[in-house]
This record gives C-alpha cells, sequence and structure tokens, in this order.
C-alpha cells in the first residue's frame, strides 16, 4: 500500500494534520514515537493562552481568526469542550511590544480590545496590582485552549476518519524511490510507502537544522501551578494574563484556577538543550521566581506550591514559525519552530500543512512563516 500522506510525529501539529488529512478522504499513516497526547514534547501543562491581538506580528490574526473557527469545529464534531474565554489581559509599560504590537494588530484587523490604564485595571480586576503608568489591553476574545484534550481531539477525530494511527514507532529517514514515492523507514525495521510526508516533530527538528535549513534553538521551559488564597483567582472573575514588567525575566504569564490552581511561567526562560536530554527534575530555583512574580503581580495566587512540569520551546531566531517545502524534497511538508506561542495555531495549522501537501493555495498568506527567510 502507498498512503497519501505519512505524518510524523503526532503532537499538537502531527495530531492535526493527520485529522484534516483523514477528513479529506486521504489515506494517512501518523507514527508518533511516544504514546497519545504523552507529556514527553511541547504540548503538555493542561492549559495554553489563545489571544487574537497578536503583538507578535500583524499577520498571524488572519491565521487566528481562522484557528478561532476551526477550534470551534473540533468542538462541534468531538463533542469536546476545548477552548474557555476568560479574556485575556496584557499588561506593560506603554510603549512595549506586547502593548504597541496588540493595539496596532487590533487597529489593522478590526478586533475590539479595551486599554486600561492603571487605575482602570485595579477597578476591574482587583485581584492584580499595576504599577502607575502601566497600561492594559483587555482582549474579551482571549483564553484558555486545554492541549491535552485537543490532540486527544484530533486524534480520535483522525482515526473517525480512517486514519492509521502507530504509537511507540518512530520515523528514522525516507528516500524517494521513484517520482511519486517516498519510502519511509521506521523504527523496528519497518518501511513504508507514501506520496507525501508531513514532518511535524517540534523540538526533535532541531536535530535537522542541516537538511530543513531551519536553525533551532530548544529551549527548558517550566511551568507551574499554585493554590492561591481566595476564590478570586476563578475563571469567572479573573482572566487569563501576560505581564511584561522591567526586573522580571521575560514576561509573566499565567492562566486562572480551574480547579488544579493558578498556572504561571516566563515566557522563553530556560537553559538550552538537547530535546532528548531534558531535565525534567523541577527545583525550587525554577518555581521560586514564578512564585515571586505572581504573589507580586496578583497577591495571594501563589500560595501553596502545587506541582510543575518542564516542556520544551522550539525557537527559530526570529521566534516566527516555519512552515513550508522541505528544501530537498518539495513532497515534504514542515511545520515546526513554534517558539513557545504556538498550540493556539494548532487547529488551522492542521489545515494549512494539508494544504501544503495538496499543494493548494492555503486560504490565508502564510508567506511571512516561509522556512525559505533563513537561506541567508
Ligand atoms: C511551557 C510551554 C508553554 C506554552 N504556552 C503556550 C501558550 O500559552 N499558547 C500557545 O499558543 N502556545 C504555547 N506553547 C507552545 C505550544 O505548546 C507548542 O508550539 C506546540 O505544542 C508545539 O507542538 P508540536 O506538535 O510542534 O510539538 P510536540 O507536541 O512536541 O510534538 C512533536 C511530536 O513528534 C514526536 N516525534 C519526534 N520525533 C519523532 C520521530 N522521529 N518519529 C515519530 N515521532 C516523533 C514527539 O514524540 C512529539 O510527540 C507553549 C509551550 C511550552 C513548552
Amino acid at each position: 500500500m502507498v498512503y497519501d500522506v505519512v505524518v510524523i510525529g503526532l503532537g499538537a501539529m502531527g495530531s492535526a494534520v493527520a485529522a484534516q488529512c483523514a477528513r479529506r478522504g486521504w489515506s494517512v499513516l501518523g507514527v508518533e514515537r511516544h504514546g497519545p497526547a504523552h507529556s514527553l514534547g511541547a504540548s503538555h501543562g493542561k492549559s495554553r493562552l489563545i489571544r487574537q491581538a497578536y503583538f507578535e506580528h500583524a499577520d498571524y490574526v488572519p491565521l487566528l481568526l481562522r484557528a478561532y473557527d476551526l477550534w470551534r469545529e473540533l468542538e462541534t464534531l468531538t463533542g469536546e469542550r476545548l477552548v474557555t474565554l476568560t479574556g485575556i489581559l496584557l499588561t506593560g509599560d506603554p510603549a512595549s511590544k506586547v502593548i504597541t504590537g496588540s493595539t496596532a494588530s487590533a487597529k489593522r484587523h478590526g478586533l475590539h480590545v479595551e486599554i486600561l490604564d492603571a487605575e482602570g485595571i485595579r477597578r476591574r480586576f482587583p485581584m492584580m496590582r499595576p504599577h502607575d503608568g502601566e497600561v492594559g489591553v483587555f482582549e474579551r476574545a482571549g483564553g484558555v485552549v486545554f492541549p491535552e484534550r485537543a490532540v486527544h481531539a484530533f486524534l480520535g477525530t483522525a482515526v473517525d476518519a480512517g486514519a492509521e494511527l502507530r504509537f511507540g514507532v518512530s520515523a528514522a529517514d525516507w528516500r524517494r524511490v521513484d517520482p511519486q514515492t517516498i519510502r519511509v523507514k521506521l523504527s523496528g525495521g519497518l518501511e513504508v510507502s507514501a506520496r507525501r510526508i508531513a514532518l511535524t516533530i517540534g523540538p526533535w527538528l532541531s536535530m535537522m537544522s542541516a537538511s530543513t535549513g531551519i536553525p533551532l534553538r530548544v529551549q527548558r521551559n517550566v511551568q507551574a501551578w499554585f493554590r492561591p488564597k481566595t476564590l478570586d483567582f476563578s475563571p469567572e472573575r479573573c482572566p487569563a494574563f501576560l505581564l511584561d514588567r522591567a526586573g522580571l525575566p521575560n514576561p509573566l504569564y499565567g492562566v486562572p484556577d480551574f480547579g488544579e490552581g493558578v498556572k504561571a511561567a516566563f515566557h522563553a526562560v530556560g537553559p538550552d538543550t538537547r530535546p532528548d536530554e531534558l531535565d525534567r527534575t523541577v527545583t525550587k530555583a525554577d518555581t521560586d521566581p514564578i512564585a515571586h512574580a505572581l504573589n507580586a503581580w496578583m497577591p495571594g495566587a501563589a500560595d501553596e506550591f502545587v506541582g510543575a512540569t518542564a516542556c520544551m520551546y522550539s525557537l527559530t531566531p526570529d521566534e516566527h514559525f516555519a512552515i513550508g517545502t522541505h528544501p530537498a524534497d518539495d513532497r515534504v511538508i514542515v511545520a515546526g519552530g513554534f517558539s513557545g506561542h504556538g498550540f493556539k495555531f494548532a487547529s488551522v495549522v492542521g489545515e494549512l500543512v494539508a494544504d501544503l501537501l495538496e499543494e493548494k493555495a492555503p486560504r490565508v498568506d502564510v508567506d511571512f512563516l516561509s522556512p525559505r527567510r533563513f537561506a541567508n
């Protein structure tokens, strides 16, 4: 049998690609070296922020709008609640990129945000402690997506649409055997044939920089949960947040208490690592700075440490994603380098990669994410 597509790696992105391709009626084989929705890659930790007024680059907004539609579609298909809109408050100096970038994105794409000064933040969200002079951008459309549930939903959708998924199996290599066929070597000495490949191996893509031309740095990143002192941090009262403040190692972001505690982490703070050598032992040296910053931002939120886990960022030099054809074979589509902000896009990345596999122009312009930008 020659599969229409073999998807290598079934984390957030690969599971979304497998679901999209199978729903298009293609024969799909997905291979994943670990189990379904595991906690050894980049897609675990109970929650991920989702928002639209994107400070990182206004060109992401059309993708985000489509991503929201596709998350809702996946919820309808599976009957699972995958996204909860708690609203999100971005706070920082008025001149910071978080504030200027999010307001510029909102303006360019006609998104609704509210600008609050420090007093306005205190009145609206009394649990928060902005400094005088800081401002907030509140976006009601922001919130939380639940990663493990989402990956299971993609995998289930893929299987329902006829995909074959193999877990505990890794793809070791591939080679083109004729103009139409690629032979993929799997662990255990097996080989399968495919017309096309989707390469969605998250942090492990860093091991292939020489062949993909995508320079990637993998960074250890710790997310932590704390039991708060009061009920002020429930999602009904407290929005998701991101705080860009001088004195912090990088922005602190977090998620209200959905019953597991308030979650918080610093964006892109941690040592570089190789993906198979990630130090998974979390210590107080990892979590004390998070607790301290969280309690300064929302006193009582980090009253008691609950738990923490180490995860991996795959950072490109410009921290934008890398999605496009493999330089050595245009029948291989690569999607990686999600730089610590990719999960919210998984639903639309699935659609986008399926379009590229089909050689169809994507409905949203993604030229700015082409891996070709690293060629020089
Ligand atoms: C701590 C943390 C917080 C984050 N917060 C946010 C957030 O708030 N909002 C947001 O939008 N994004 C966030 N992100 C980013 C987001 O989670 C990632 O961009 C996304 O999960 C990456 O998914 P992936 O599929 O590329 O990688 P992964 O989930 O790691 O999937 C890759 C898969 O490939 C498998 N694999 C590797 N090699 C092989 C092989 N040879 N054969 C078979 N399988 C293989 C791996 O086992 C793995 O399952 C965060 C990331 C981290 C780490």
